[in-house]
C-alpha cells in the first residue's frame, strides 16, 4: 500500500516547509503527497517532489484533507500552523486537527515534531 502524507503551511512558514521537505526529500520520495494549493505549489516548485495539489487551505483545502482522513486514507499530517496571525479560516483549522486526533493520524505542526513524525511512520513502513 502506497502511503500518504499531507503537507499544509500557512503563509509565515511556507519557506520552513519548503525547506524541510527539501532537507526530507529522500525520505518522502515515494510517498503519495497531498498538500494544500499555494504550499503545495511551492514545494512541487522549490524540491520537485511528486505533489497533488488540492484546493488553497480557505478555499476548501483544509476540508478535503479532512475528509482524506475520514475516509482513512491519510497516514500522516504535517501541519505548520501559524501561531501568530488570526486566520479567517480558523474553523477549517480546527476541523482539520479535530479529525486527526478522532482518527488518531499522527500529526506535527513544527519542523522538529514533523521530523519526528516522519521518522516516525518511516520506520512503519
Ligand atoms: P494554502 O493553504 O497552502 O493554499 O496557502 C494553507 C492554509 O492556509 O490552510
Amino acid at each position: 500500500m502506497t502511503r500518504s502524507i499531507a503537507l499544509v503551511a500557512h503563509d509565515a512558514l511556507k519557506d520552513r516547509m519548503v525547506d524541510w521537505a527539501s532537507a526530507h526529500k529522500s525520505q518522502l520520495d515515494g510517498w503519495k503527497i497531498y498538500a494544500t494549493g499555494t504550499t503545495g505549489g511551492r514545494i512541487i516548485d522549490g524540491t520537485g517532489l511528486e505533489v497533488e495539489r488540492l484546493k488553497s487551505g480557505p478555499l476548501g483545502g483544509d476540508a478535503q484533507i479532512g475528509a482524506l482522513i475520514a475516509e482513512e486514507r491519510l497516514h500522516g499530517l504535517i501541519f505548520f500552523i501559524d501561531p501568530l496571525s488570526a486566520m479567517p479560516h480558523d474553523v477549517d483549522v480546527k476541523s482539520l486537527l479535530r479529525l486527526a486526533i478522532h482518527y488518531d493520524v499522527p500529526m506535527a505542526v513544527s519542523p522538529s515534531s514533523a521530523t519526528a513524525v516522519l521518522d516516525y511512520l518511516t520506520k512503519e513502513d
